[in-house]
Formats: C-alpha cells, structure tokens, sequence
C-alpha cells in the first residue's frame, strides 16, 4: 500500500515508522525543511527510544520530503498528523489541519482516503472533507476518516506496535476497509465507529487520564493535611481493578503537548454547546494549581530566591522525552529567575531544546551531582530513573542547605529519613 503522512512530529514520525515495519511504503511530508534534513540524514528530529534504530531498519520502505504535491498526487491513504495547538481562548487551533487538507486537495490525482490524525473537535472530519471537496483540482473520489493517536511520548514506539485498541471513525463501509489494510499487520484489536464518537473517543479518553490525575493529586493535598501517606493510598486504591493502578501518581501535575490542550479544547466545545463540563474544569483548575505547589511549599523556608543558588532537577515533561510542551518546569523556573535565583539545571535530555528559550539565564550541568553541588534548595521536576536511582546521602554532603523539594515522590520516606536531608514530597509528611 502507498502511504503518505502529513506531519512528522511525534505522532506522524513513529506511525509513519511502524507502518514501514508492518511493510508499507511511506512517504513522509513536512513543511519544516530542517527536519526533513535531519531524517534524510538517517536520524530522527526528536527523541524517542527505539525510534532512529527502527527508521534505519527501514529506510528502503520510508521517505522525507517538503514536496507534498508529489506525495499526495498517487497515494491510497494520507494520513494527517499535524499540531492542533492551544489557541488563547482555549479551543483547539486548526489552521494546519485545515492548511495541509487543502494542499492535498490540491495535489491528489487518484482517489484516496484522508485520514485524520491529528486529536481534534467532534465535527472536524465533516469540515475536512468540506474543505477537501471545495478544493479538489481532479474529479477523484476521497472519503475522510477519523483514526485518532492515543500513544504517549516516551514509550510511543511501542504504544503504538501493542496499542490496546486501533480506533476508526468511517461513514462509508470502502473506508473501513482500506483502514483495515493499513492496520491489519499490526493484528491489534479494533474499535469502528461513525467519525464524530471516534473524534469524542480520544478527547474523553485523555481527560479522563487528566481527571485521574487531578483526583490522586487532591487526594495528596489532602493527605499532607490530614497526616495520611499518597504512595500507600494510591497503592491500596490501585488494586482495586475497578480503579485500577495507572495514572495515581500524584506530583505537580500534568504538562505535555496533549493533556492541558485537549483538556481546555473539549471545555471549550462543552461551553460552546452551551454545556458545562464540571469535571474536566476541575481538573483543569487543580492542574494549574499543582504546577506551582512546590513554589508555594519553598517559600516556608525562603521568602525569595534572591542570590539563592537553586538546583533543578528534571527539565521535560516527563521522563523518555525531550519535549518540553507545558512542563512544570516552564512554569517554576520563571519564577526563579524573576526572583534572581542563580539555576543550575541538569536533564538527560532536554537541555538542547531548554537552551533554546533559557539560552544564559541557567547553567546547565551533566551530572547530578555538579548541579546540586553548593544549591541552598534543589527542586525536583521530572522523576527521570538517574534521579530515582541517585545516591540521597549526596544531597546533604553537596548542598550547602539540604533542602529538597520533590514534586515527583522520587525517594522512599524511609530511606530519606537516614540521608540528613529536609525532603518536601507530594501527599506525604515533610521529613527533617
Ligand atoms: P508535532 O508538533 O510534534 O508535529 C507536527 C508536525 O506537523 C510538525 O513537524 C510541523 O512542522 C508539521 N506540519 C505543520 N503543517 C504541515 C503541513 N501543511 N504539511 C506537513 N507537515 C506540517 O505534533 P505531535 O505531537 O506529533 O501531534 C500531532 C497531533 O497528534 C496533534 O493533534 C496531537 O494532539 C495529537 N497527538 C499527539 C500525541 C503526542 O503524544 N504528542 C499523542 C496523541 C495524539
């Protein structure tokens, strides 16, 4: 099968990747030349584990260009994969969906199917093929489809060669099939629906995951409160199937490219509709809420961060990417910095794309161990495995102040309590 994917950000690159691994020829379209520059060098614009080896196993099956008039003109399915950013006013931007819909109406010569990627509102699809018909230059028949991404960054490879389920929004019975002949090879278990419930699927499917978020992360600021302890609440509630123990670990939020986005775009949809959606509010309110706790809790120890030397830990968003879309630390670093806080940071991988918005404002370190060396506070963001697994009786022989403030329960309290250390979590008692 020809196979043409607009967009190779997270989503466009790993599926165009996998797709080649189950056999298909792909072409990958992108309007940003400098990626496409690094893909036809053999690498990848961004950093997913298993994703360069797994392009190189199958460069004879995929190929990078900007010109997308030649890859959509003769292609059976386009996929489109591009952003749906954040607009100010919450609702989802759609200017590229709608920008690369008709540059392939402009360009397809043989009848295809347009598959929509990219997360978006219930009633995109039916304004792509909108926008498609108005623009087509051949009379070829083009149907649209919904096939919405759930992978997560980090493990987006393999999310996406064992997803749990391969969800297809189609009117036509045409569409499903070609959408089987895309899929089939992966041998995973479908959901098919009508387009506007498989668009609804993934915007109550992600927040869903951001509401249980929020939930666990009230229930730990509760639990500071009272004196109860979150890792062994989450435990006992996770055991419980019907709750089930993913997503209750409580921290300072959630940030990312698609859970804060998809969280205010379908409130958006909801107040549009003239319906108010409690629940995902909610989580929106204490989201925000929770990316500055840490903050609020140093301000017991320091009333500034004026000529502090302050360490932080964790620059992604979470661990396995280098993406930095709504990180906390985003969010808490501007605030030092405005206080006058002198920040060394360190992240296995997220330096290069910090050093883009933080270019001298912050020195940026290899180790651990030379960030928090001579730090009065250290501020942990991200719970990457070399902070897990850092040696705690470090802390207080480097610090010049051991004070640490974890926003991601890194340390057990146990052993915390041996290291000399003053340690803020989430949810649990401060040790000191
Ligand atoms: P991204 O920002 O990493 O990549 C989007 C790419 O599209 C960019 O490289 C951009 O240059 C390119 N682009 C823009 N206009 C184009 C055009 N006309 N032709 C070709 N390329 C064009 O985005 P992403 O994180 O991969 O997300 C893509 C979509 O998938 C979004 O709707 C997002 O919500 C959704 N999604 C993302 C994830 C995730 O974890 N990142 C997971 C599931 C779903």
């Amino acid at each position: 099968m020809k196979i043409s994917i607009a967009g190779t950000g997270y989503v466009g690159l790993v599926t165009a990747v996998c797709l080649a691994e189950i056999g298909h020829n792909v072409t990958c379209v992108d309007i940003d030349e400098k990626k496409i520059g690094i893909l036809n060098e053999g690498r990848s614009p961004i950093y997913e584990p298993g994703l360069e080896e797994l392009m190189v196993k199958n460069k004879e099956r995929l190929t990078f260009t900007t010109d997308y008039k030649n890859a959509y003109k003769d292609t059976d399915v386009i996929f489109i994969a591009v952003g749906t950013p954040e607009k100010k006013d919450g609702s989802a931007n759609l200017q590229y969906v709608f920008g690369v819909t008709k540059q392939i109406a402009e360009s397809i010569q043989q009848d295809c199917i347009i598959v929509v990627k990219s997360t978006v509102p219930v009633g995109t699809n039916d304004k792509v093929e909108r926008v498609l018909r108005e623009n087509l230059k051949k009379d070829v028949h083009v149907e649209v489809a919904s096939n919405p991404e759930f992978l997560s960054q980090g493990t987006a490879v393999k999310d996406t060669l064992n997803a749990n389920r391969i969800v297809i929004g189609v009117e036509t019975k045409y569409a499903e099939e070609v959408l089987r002949k895309v899929y089939d090879g992966f041998g995973l278990p479908y959901v098919i629906t009508d387009r506007r419930s498989a668009e609804m699927i993934k915007y109550a499917s992600n927040d869903f995951l951001a509401l249980k978020i929020s939930y666990i992360n009230e229930i730990a600021n509760l639990c500071e409160i009272v004196g109860a302890n979150i890792e062994d609440v989450a435990k006992g509630m996770g055991m419980d199937p019907r709750i089930g123990d993913k997503f209750l670990k409580a921290g300072i939020g959630y940030g990312g490219s698609c859970f804060p986005k998809d969280t205010k775009a379908l409130n958006w949809l909801a107040n549009f509709n003239d319906y108010e959606l409690k629940t995902i509010k909610a989580a929106i309110e204490v989201n925000e809420n929770q990316k500055i706790k840490l903050i609020k809790k140093a301000r017991k120890y320091y009333d500034n961060f004026s000529g502090l030397n302050v360490a932080v830990l964790g620059l992604t968003f979470k661990p396995g990417t280098d993406d930095l879309r709504e990180a906390p630390s985003l969010q808490n670093i501007p605030i030092l910095l405005e206080d006058g806080a002198n920040i060394k940071a360190w992240d296995p991988v997220g330096i290069e794309n910090y050093k883009k918005i933080y270019p001298k404002e912050i020195k940026y370190c290899n180790t651990i161990e030379e960030t928090i060396k001579g730090a009065d506070i250290c501020f942990i963001f991200t719970e990457w495995p070399e902070i897990n697994k850092f040696d705690i009786s470090l802390f207080s022989k480097l610090m010049k102040y051991p004070l640490i403030l974890d926003g991601r329960n890194c340390y057990d309290l146990e052993k915390v309590k041996k290291a000399k250390i003053i340690y803020e979590s989430v949810g649990r008692n401060t040790v000191n």
